[in-house]
């Protein structure tokens, strides 16, 4: 399997004033024991995107939190998963662990790819931000639909490995291997990622 894509293991230094650090849906639905589309492996990813954030805040690279978002009737999602991150109720918040900030910036968006129908490409232009850093869960859905549309927008893409969950370990590879083999997204860890 470890020929399906290649994970970079040496220091990737980005400056902080064109960076940002995407955390894709760390919501209590998906990443919460109690949330109704609960992925097991998200609690596993809390501690490197911490990290991530102290390195990022410390640089002043632009933080982005992404919460996926739905009205009481979606007529698109809710046929295939349900019911969830209803605007305004407790699943649709951000864990605990990794509670945004002040300053840091929430895009709502209601599709798996944080840019379609959200200001994300017009906020990361406005600031001249050319390298973005995503993490965050579930890797096959919000997380490669976002990455794979950055791509597609021209920026340079980071993925941490550990810094991102899926629901089976088939998904995590997939993801991973659709990055690298279509995008040429940059696959790292955290411990490898620099804000300076
Ligand atoms: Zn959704």
């Amino acid at each position: 399997m470890s020929n399906l894509f290649t994970i970079k293991e040496e220091l990737i230094e980005l400056k902080g004033n064109t960076s940002s650090l995407i955390v894709v849906d760390m919501q209590n639905d998906f990443a919460h024991p109690n949330g109704v589309l609960f992925c097991p492996n998200s609690t596993t990813i809390i501690q490197p995107i911490k990290n991530l954030l102290i390195k990022a805040r410390e640089k002043n690279a632009k933080i982005i939190y992404t919460k996926d978002t739905h009205y009481q009737d979606d007529p698109v999602e809710f046929p295939i998963w349900g019911k969830h991150v209803i605007k305004g109720e407790w699943g649709w918040e951000i864990i605990d662990e990794l509670k945004p900030e002040t300053n840091d910036m929430i895009i709502e968006k209601l599709r798996y790819d944080a840019f379609f129908g959200t200001p994300l490409d017009h906020v990361l232009r406005t600031h001249g931000i050319k390298n973005l850093v995503i993490t965050g869960t579930v890797a096959n859905i919000c997380v490669l639909h976002t990455v794979s549309s950055a791509k597609l927008h021209n920026y340079n893409v980071i993925v941490p490995v550990d810094a991102i969950s899926a629901i089976t370990d088939f998904d995590y590879q997939l993801s991973l291997r659709q990055m690298d083999f279509l995008y040429k997204v940059l696959l790292t860890k955290e411990k490898f990622v620099i804000f300076d």
